[in-house]
């Protein structure tokens, strides 16, 4: 879809776009390529696309997959794509799907982060492959990440500063909990600038498309999630500070030692230091520690 067409659909259909919505539409086909090149997409694959506005990457995505499930929350947007998508399918306005000739296409008329809150559906076999709504776009990429119903490959563009921490390791000024809690399942692989022009309107950000890999192996088993989920999120409550001080308000000091010096980590450290692995062990001692304690006092 050419920046003339998205124009030409706007006016046409007297749709002022919603900022709040994080609608700017890529238009450049490049990029568009560039997205749908770095999903690896073949007839076997099933897409989830959130956000798909008027379908530029819908288009590619339905050509290059065997079925694409697209989730919009603009009642104005879905109109257009679904006649652009699924023009013999029923119009109840909720939910359409069909066959374009293509893949199989279904149409979601909903909020997607309160959608994947409420239905948690086994994405396992899906991948991911969107240009996110800006504002929600951590959110999503939580709710949908964790876990081992998540989509095996995920490839979005967001705000290049959320893709910086997605992309972070130890020690970078971009590492916190948002790159835990990805990382944990996913192994992020590259990502590539968008400049701000290949979008209608210009963003007033930065744009990157990042690309994640699913783990070929959980780095947790699924009951040691809610405590590395709780390490973390307690670990960076205050960056500044040492992590030993702060996981005291949810652990025990002496089991807290331990397990430091378990693993050969500073008292004095403060969380930004310390790797993905190491968090991961931490989950792994505090909560056996958690489970002895338990057993002894039954
Ligand atoms: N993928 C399109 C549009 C990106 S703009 C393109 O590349 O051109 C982001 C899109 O997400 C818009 O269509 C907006 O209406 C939609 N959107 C915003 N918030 C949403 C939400 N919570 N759930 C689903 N779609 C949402």
């Amino acid at each position: 879809m050419k920046l003339s067409e998205i124009r030409e659909v706007l006016i046409a259909r007297d749709i002022q776009l919603t900022k709040s919505l994080g609608q700017n539409f890529l238009h450049d086909q490049n990029q568009l390529r560039r997205i749908v090149e770095a999903a690896e997409l073949s007839k076997a694959d099933k897409v989830l696309e959130i956000g798909p506005g008027l379908g530029p990457l819908t288009e590619l995505l339905l050509q290059k997959s065997g079925e694409v499930l697209a989730i919009e929350k603009d009642l104005r947007l879905l109109e257009i794509l679904r006649e652009r998508f699924a023009p013999l399918s029923p119009s109840d306005g909720e939910r359409v799907s069909g066959r374009t000739g293509e893949g199989k296409f279904e149409l979601l008329h909903a909020d997607a982060l309160k959608f994947l809150q409420n239905e948690k559906r086994d994405w396992s076999d899906w991948k991911l492959v969107a240009n996110l709504p800006y504002s929600v776009a951590s959110p999503i990429l939580v709710e949908l990440a964790c876990g081992a119903r998540a989509p095996k490959k995920i490839v979005v563009t967001l705000q290049c500063e959320v893709a910086k921490r997605l992309m972070a390791q130890a020690d970078d000024d971009d590492y916190g909990i948002l790159t835990l809690l990805v990382q944990l399942d996913f192994a992020p692989r590259t990502f590539f600038k968008i400049p701000p022009e290949c979008f209608f309107p210009s963003p007033d950000v930065d744009s990157a498309c990042v690309i994640l890999d699913r783990r070929a192996q959980p780095l947790l088993p699924e009951n040691l999630r809610a405590n590395f989920v709780r390490i973390v999120k307690r670990a960076f409550s205050q960056r500044r500070k040492m992590m030993l001080k702060l996981l005291k308000a949810n652990w025990q000091l002496e089991k807290l030692q331990n397990a430091f010096a378990e693993l050969k980590i500073s008292p004095q450290e403060r969380a930004e230091k310390l790797s993905l692995e190491q968090f991961v062990d931490l989950a792994r001692i505090l909560t056996e520690n958690e489970c002895n304690s338990d057993s002894r006092t039954i």
